[in-house]
């Protein structure tokens, strides 16, 4: 396979992992059988890619922008027969369409888009969602929001709508000199594995109230959420709290309550 030459794209957020032993590290921990349906999600020069097809799976797709790329990946159709090269924008592919029943989302993303690819799959209309798990690799600040409780600092809008509808799990860190280019900052993996918790909860109710109340993150929740006073009355919620001090359970609670 031709490797190497082409110059990484700032825009296209290219930093291409370089460390075999991260690489391989990272394809260990994905956990697929004969069924997985693996989309890989900008698999650039195929790094990844070239361990993906190695393991337990029925078909992989890999979805990449850069038209210069493209042709460096039909090459894996050659060592694997169910493989095939989609050469789109991710973040316009239509989701709920395109997941199936036991798929795996996997990806090392570009860092600009990456918080609005995780919202595609966590919004998707259907809820549990055919994927399995999502293997996704983020900035590590962000990867750090997304993980984060209530009464920590860096809980926010993503940490309680992602968590609403998935249990995530830190599973890797990529140090910036595993890159190259190398990004400013470090990177994390996380697995994302939907549940059920709140199946009654209507996510975009659950938006309007996360957006309300974190939008102003150091008022308190009685001025923020004034119109849900007596919601959050009957659940007993001190509204003298700052959004912070919400759980992922409380906010789920209140959005059934407004519905
Ligand atoms: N997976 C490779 C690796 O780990 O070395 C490359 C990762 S690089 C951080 C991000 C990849 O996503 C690049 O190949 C880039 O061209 C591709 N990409 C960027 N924006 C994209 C988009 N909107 N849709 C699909 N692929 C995109």
């Amino acid at each position: 396979m031709k490797k190497g030459r082409l110059i990484a794209k700032k825009s296209l957020g290219q930093n291409f992992i370089i460390d075999e032993n991260f690489i391989r590290k990272l394809s260990s921990l994905i956990s697929t059988n004969n069924n997985s349906f693996i989309i890989e999600i900008g698999p650039g020069k195929g790094a990844l890619t070239k361990e993906l097809i190695k393991k337990k799976v029925r078909q992989i797709s890999v979805i990449e922008k850069d038209n210069h790329l493209i042709d460096n990946l039909e090459v894996f159709s050659k060592k694997f027969k169910n493989f095939d090269v989609i050469h789109q924008d991710a973040l316009k592919i239509n989701y709920n369409e395109f997941i199936e029943k036991n798929t795996i989302i996997v990806g090392n993303l570009p860092f600009n888009i990456s918080s609005s690819l995780l919202m595609k799959w966590i919004f998707l209309e259907k809820w549990p969602p055919l994927y399995k798990k999502m293997y996704l690799m983020f900035q590590k600040e962000v990867g750090e929001r997304i993980l984060a409780i209530h009464g920590t600092k860096k809980y926010g809008r993503l940490s309680v709508i992602i968590q609403s509808r998935c249990k995530v799990k830190k599973l890797i860190i990529a140090k910036s000199n595993i890159f190259k280019p190398s990004p400013k900052v470090d990177g994390v993996v996380l697995e994302f594995t939907p549940h059920k918790e709140y199946l009654d909860v209507d996510i975009n109710i659950l938006e309007v109230i996360v957006k309300k109340a974190f939008n102003q993150r150091r008022k308190k929740i009685k001025s923020t959420l004034s119109t849900h006073i007596q919601c959050l009355n009957r659940l007993s919620i001190d509204t003298n709290l700052r959004p912070e001090n919400l759980s992922v359970q409380q906010y789920c609670e209140l959005s059934k309550l407004i519905k």
